[in-house]
């Protein structure tokens, strides 16, 4: 499937048609939602959701949650952007994490952690009442977005909420993540999140040097 030619039917539909509606965007960090907002906000009024139970350790999360809240108040944009933060529930994230500890990042362990984000997202966006709910975790090269779509298509069933699919890396939206990042002077993490994969970065950094 063509994520990026479907995205791009609905936008137009949406323009054309003058409706507004109401997006809730998973955020993995603020470099990654720097060009999911530029790009989506022309078109939705758009509540950034923070819930990243997985980032380790805590003063991790803290600085990838202000540097989003930061983003947020700098960026100009079409219709407002609104912040909700959820949960850091660690034990949550563990749990779920239990047995696949030693996996490398991509394996099953990810896909889980993907599903916990998203199947949290769905339950808000049921709760308050989107339209539609998503995520900016397509943009990562790293990132599977045929495996992420599956998956929130999958909450969209469970919660009647409707996900909206994407390959945000499409239309060099990495790339202009990247630029968006030096223009905020943003914060940009070398590792994805979890302490697995920071002890991988870790091993990384050592064969660097
Ligand atoms: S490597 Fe990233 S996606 Fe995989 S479990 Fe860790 S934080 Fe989650």
């Amino acid at each position: 499937m063509n994520y990026q030619r479907e995205l791009d039917m609905l936008l137009a539909k949406l323009e054309k048609s003058g409706e507004v509606p109401r997006l809730l965007l998973h955020s993995c960090c603020a470099p990654c939602s720097s060009y999911v907002l530029e790009y989506l906000s022309d078109y939705f009024e758009i509540t950034v959701f923070y819930y990243n139970p997985n980032i380790f350790p805590e003063s991790e999360y803290t600085k990838r949650i202000l540097e989003q809240q930061t983003l947020i108040g700098e960026m100009q944009v079409k219709y407002p952007i609104s912040f909700l933060a959820g949960h850091y529930d660690r034990e949550k994230f563990y749990k779920m994490a239990e047995g696949l500890e030693h996996l490398k990042e991509g394996g099953e362990r990810c896909l889980k952690c993907y599903e916990l984000r998203l199947r949290e997202s769905a339950q808000i966006a049921k709760k308050g009442g989107f339209d539609y709910f998503t995520t900016t975790l397509t943009i990562s090269p790293l990132k599977n977005a045929d495996r992420l779509n599956e998956i929130g298509k999958k909450m969209e069933e469970e919660y009647g909420v409707t996900y909206l699919q994407s390959d945000f890396k499409k239309k060099n939206g990495y790339k202009r993540s990247i630029e968006l990042s030096k223009e905020f002077n943003l914060y940009r993490q070398d590792y994805c999140g979890c302490e697995f994969s920071l002890a991988e970065a870790q091993k990384r950094r050592n064969y660097e040097k």
